[in-house]
């Protein structure tokens, strides 16, 4: 069975909300996919397919349901990707502001399901900063469901809930709409949310404490608990850096391309063109394979895991470089849990570590 892969297609960065901690840089307006980039990304997915099993694909923004071109909008672009045949599962988060509007929510998703051979997954965004679960009701995600039931309708909302450190979402929604499946992750240090680290779910990799998880603990001990293969009673006592580094094999690292005008390597570094992979239109069966083949220090975040990966090049280091990656390990720095690793992949390369080690190792 051939390798699995994620992709991300995002159609536009424009977004009709602003919220403080957004992913990317609210109000940017840098991305917009246009038709014609679209169409060939469709005969990239064709060539892709030949290698890869296409698992997930994700068609984000900023906000997908704000995206037009050329007649074309989002139902229109989901429909396309399904008739590809080639895609197990799409996948469309939002942030729900359009659905506020039943007839918006009717007309749309009865257009998705129209355009379909399979379930599409929509995930709505439901998060403090969101600002959209106001005295524990949240009026786009009613819409969805009530969409999801109707007869001939083919969607599957799921709640796509970021937790702050301190939240309780979760808990409400798991309340007042028991039946939504709740997908919950850590809020990442990532676009506006750079600078609001302290609201990050974290923990240092130099000890066991895991206290500055917060909210997020019982999902991240759940998470631990069934990769690593431990009991309850173990996850208290294992060193952060062991899970953090185990955990980074569930990363899908090189399995989740980002794509805007270019196929990326993955989101972190989609503002880094080491890590762009072909423009849009081309991408092959090979391309991927072909970028890790000269990106050593990549195939070893994969078969090391991402700790271990940057430790053992530690001897090649000047030392100015070995202070910074101990500063990392320290207890005293805490780093996120958000994309099971990659956060703390993208420190070391805000820390300068793998462009040091790409020179050393220029393959
Ligand atoms: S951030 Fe690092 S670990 Fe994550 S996918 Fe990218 S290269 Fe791999």
């Amino acid at each position: 069975m051939n390798d699995r892969i994620y992709p991300a297609l995002q159609l536009t960065d424009a977004c009709n909300k602003r919220c403080r901690v957004c992913l990317r840089v609210p109000g940017e307006k840098v991305h917009h996919m246009t038709r014609t980039i679209f169409e060939r990304y469709l005969e990239d997915i064709h060539r892709v397919a030949v290698r890869f099993d296409i698992g997930f694909q994700f068609v984000t923004g900023g906000e997908p349901t704000v995206w037009k071109d050329e007649g074309l909008d989002v139902a229109d672009v989901i429909s396309a990707l399904s008739k590809t045949g080639k895609i197990r599962s799409i996948t469309m988060p939002t942030n729900g502001k359009r659905l506020e509007k039943k007839e918006f929510a009717d007309q749309l998703f009865t257009r998705i399901s129209h355009g379909v051979d399979q379930t599409v997954i929509v995930g709505l965004s439901v998060a403090e900063y969101q600002e959209n679960l106001i005295d524990g009701r949240c009026l786009p995600l009613g819409h969805l469901t009530d969409q999801a039931r109707k007869p001939g309708n083919t969607i599957m909302p799921i709640a796509l809930v970021t937790l702050l450190k301190n939240d309780d979402t979760d808990l409400i929604l798991k309340q007042n709409y028991p039946d939504v499946f709740q997908r919950v992750t850590p809020l990442a240090p990532m676009g506006a949310g750079e600078n609001e680290m302290a609201e990050c779910p974290s923990l240092s990799l130099g000890s066991a404490d895991k206290s500055n998880l917060g909210s997020f603990l019982p999902y991240f001990r759940r998470d631990v608990t069934s990769r690593l293969k431990i009991h309850d009673e173990a996850f208290d006592d294992i060193p952060n850096r062991h899970i953090m580094n185990t955990l980074s094999f569930s990363a899908h690292c090189g399995r989740s391309p980002f794509v805007d005008k270019a196929w990326h390597y993955c989101l972190p570094f989609r503002d880094n063109p080491d890590f762009d992979l072909a423009p849009v239109g081309g991408m092959t069966e090979k391309t991927l394979d072909e970028f890790l083949e000269t990106r050593e220090f990549l195939r070893r975040i994969r078969s090391m895991g991402v700790l271990d990966a940057v430790e053992s090049y530690r001897p090649k280091l000047k030392p100015r470089f070995r202070e910074k990656l101990d500063d990392l390990l320290g207890p005293d720095t805490q780093v996120s849990v958000a994309y099971r690793g990659c956060m703390v992949c993208k420190k070391i390369a805000e820390l300068g570590i793998w462009d040091e080690i790409r020179k050393l190792n220029p393959a």
